[in-house]
This record gives structure tokens, sequence and C-alpha cells, in this order.
């Protein structure tokens, strides 16, 4: 890794950390999930709000955790906004892939944008679980909303 990126990606995990975004209980939401990673203490509640078409309109996330967890947990939040289940599903096919597989498509990795700087995750395996856990929480709140709602 370029000593550049990895100033980078401290600036942006740092970032997140010190000033989340969409961080708080969202009152109005209709989809829940509850993210807890034991071996590092991260533990995060996230909420989403999710419209009569599909499009997850707002989401947010409360709790406290390391500065990899809740970097990851505002980035997550501010790019699934305004997306869709599918859409949201399948970045989180993608990130999870990017943590997880020894490689990913090109293609697949240029559409996660800024979010894989995360892949430096990698070289710290004990903190892949943090980067992934507010995902996890995603994937099973929209997966129980869709078991409720179809
Ligand atoms: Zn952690």
């Amino acid at each position: 890794m370029s000593e550049r990126l990895e100033q980078l990606y401290q600036e942006v995990i740092l970032d997140h950390n010190k000033n989340p975004r969409n961080y708080g209980k969202l009152e109005s939401s209709n989809a829940y999930s509850h993210g807890l990673n034991p071996l590092c203490g991260d533990d995060f509640h996230l909420y989403l709000k999710i419209d009569a078409k599909g499009i997850i309109q707002e989401l947010s996330f409360l709790g406290s955790g390391c500065a990899i967890s809740k970097s990851s947990a505002s980035m997550m939040t501010s790019m699934i906004k305004g997306k869709t289940l599918a859409e949201a599903l399948e970045w989180q096919k993608n990130f999870h892939q990017l943590l997880t597989e020894d490689t990913i498509p090109a293609a697949e990795k240029k559409s996660l944008g800024r979010l894989s700087i995360f892949e430096n995750v990698k070289n710290y395996p004990a903190r892949v679980k943090c980067a992934t856990l507010i995902w996890r929480a995603l994937e099973d709140a929209l997966q129980n909303y869709q078991k409720e709602n179809v």
C-alpha cells in the first residue's frame, strides 16, 4: 500500500469516527437490526425507513465501538441512503467480498467508490468483523423487512 493511500485511509476513518454521519435513533423507522461484535465490543443499533416503493429513505445508527466499526457505519449509512433494497444488498455483497475474498472483480471494487479504502482492513484480520458489522446488520434488517412486507 502506498503511503499516500494509507494516509487517506486513516484520515477518512478518523474523520468519520470523530464526526459520524447519520448518528442517532430514527424514530420513524420501519426496519431495524442490532449488530454485536463481542471480540471487540462493537455494539450498534441500525434503523431504516423504507418507503412503499422499496427505497431506503432514511437510515441511522446508534451505539458504540472502535474507530473502524464506527466509521464503517457512518460511511455505510451515507452511501446507502436513497438506494433500493436490491441495490443495498448488492453493496452489502460487494463490501463483504472486498473484505473476505482474496480478490474482487475490478468493476465491483470500483462500484464501491470510497468504501474501497476498507480493503486495507484485510491486513488486520481481527478487525474485519469490525468493518463488516454494520453491513451484516443491514443485511439482517433488509431480509427481515422483506419477509414481513412481501
Ligand atoms: Zn471493532
